[in-house]
């Protein structure tokens, strides 16, 4: 539910914890640790519980691991249709709330809390030229950047600005029909003519890339 923030201050054992967000991404990381921030204090912000359906939308400027502690903490999922994906490489984010028609813009500011030394380690373990030590070391700094990032009061990681914004669009219920050529169910609006029949874009694109 999207509850304003007159109504209900939400605290802090209403939020899904980073160790729920990392058995979900996979692994620790910087960005999975800002997406954390980035998602906590929009909820704050915006007085919003982790919704179940798509009361609260979110817009990702950035397709990397932040987007997953979004997806986990907010509730946001590409799934349900309340994530949308811009991918302009920037680690920013807004939230609209559907019920109080509030929205925020939140980036972060990470200046200072990945260690340098991880600029340096991070070429040579990426192309696979690393001894042992050396990959030890960079992950012992990436968990001290993530400790950092998840420790810094929030005036010094997040900058959050109330924006005005029109309510997306809600995601959109297709009838399903049967693609003329596979006979697997398909969203009706995705189909594609092809010699006279209705089929789904996987049989269309097989058919017409041949
Ligand atoms: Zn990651
Ligand atoms: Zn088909």
């Amino acid at each position: 539910m999207c509850i304003s923030q007159q109504a209900r201050e939400p605290v802090q054992g209403d939020y899904v914890s980073y160790e729920q967000a990392v058995e979900f991404h996979g692994h620790s990381c910087g960005g999975l640790a800002s997406g954390y921030r980035v998602a906590i204090a929009a909820m704050k912000a915006l007085g919003v519980g982790r919704p179940k359906d798509e009361e609260l939308v979110a817009i990702a400027e950035t397709d990397a691991c932040g987007v997953d502690a979004i997806q986990m903490i907010t509730g946001c999922t590409a799934g349900k249709g309340n994530l949308i994906i811009h991918d302009y490489g920037k680690h920013a984010f807004t939230f609209y709330c559907r019920q109080s028609n509030k929205a925020v813009r939140v980036v972060t500011n990470l200046d200072g809390l990945m260690p340098a030394e991880m600029d340096e380690l991070r070429p040579k373990v990426f192309s696979g030229q690393a001894s042992k030590a050396e990959i030890a070391r960079y992950q012992e700094l990436a968990h001290l950047g993530v400790d950092a990032i998840l420790a810094a009061p929030e005036e010094k990681v997040i900058k959050l600005n109330f924006v005005d914004m029109q309510p997306p669009k809600k995601a959109r219920i297709f009838k399903s029909v049967s693609c003329e050529n596979c006979g697997e169910m398909v969203a009706d609006a995705k189909t594609r003519e092809h010699e006279g029949k209705r089929v789904c874009m996987t049989c269309y694109l097989s058919a017409t890339s041949s």
